[in-house]
């Protein structure tokens, strides 16, 4: 299989970073998770950690022009050229989608395919309140579903207009959700193959 871009979309508590692990080990791409990138400097006390945390703290978004310089910087490199990139957290607002279509152009490297990973609102919201980490809190969790159905559920139709959206029922065990998502990447990849 030739590399891959790929973006996972889906609420937070949708099981997208997990099944993102195991996506990018089955498939050699690289794994960019922002939110990740952001809680690591966080940890490590970088100005950028010092300008995100109260943000991400809130359950609010980072800027566009923030995120959208980390992402750029990070594609570029050579490996994701090589190994292509499952992008897990980005894009999640309109500017980022637009920004993500001129980066990758610039690149040669067009998106393969966007999943949304999908799970209703009443399930993620259990599942949230019941993992209890200390930045879900019932506001910050409000919060962040809120933003989701503003700012990134629009872009599923973005990338629906550009042919480029698979939507996997993300209920079930987690063997049963990634089975879907090899079958909705299998099939998009043959379908490029000449
Ligand atoms: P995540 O782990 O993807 O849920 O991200 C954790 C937090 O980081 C989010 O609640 C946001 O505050 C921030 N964040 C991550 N990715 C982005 C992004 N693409 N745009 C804006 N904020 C982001």
């Amino acid at each position: 299989m030739s590399a891959m871009r790929l973006v996972i979309l889906g609420r937070q508590g949708s099981g997208k970073g997990t099944q993102s692990v195991r996506i990018a080990e089955t498939y050699g791409c690289i794994h960019v998770s922002t939110g990740d990138m952001l809680r690591a400097a966080v940890a490590e006390g970088t100005e950028l950690g010092m300008a995100a945390s109260a943000v991400m703290e809130s359950g609010g978004l980072v800027s566009d022009e923030i995120m959208n310089g980390i992402v750029a910087e990070r594609l570029a490199k050579p490996d994701i050229a090589a190994q292509g990139v499952l992008l897990d957290g980005f894009p999640r607002t309109a500017d980022q989608a637009d920004t993500l279509e001129s980066i990758l152009a610039d690149l040669d490297q067009p998106l393969t395919l966007a999943l949304n990973l999908d799970v209703p609102v009443d399930e993620v919201t259990r599942r949230m309140m019941a993992r209890g980490r200390s930045d879900d809190t019932e506001e910050a969790i409000r919060r962040r579903l809120q933003l989701y159905e503003e700012q990134t559920a629009p872009l599923l139709e973005w990338f629906g207009r550009r042919g480029l959206l698979a939507t996997v029922d993300g209920l079930g065990d987690e063997d049963e959700v990634f089975q879907r998502l090899q079958e909705a990447i299998e099939s998009t990849n043959g379908r490029s193959t000449p």
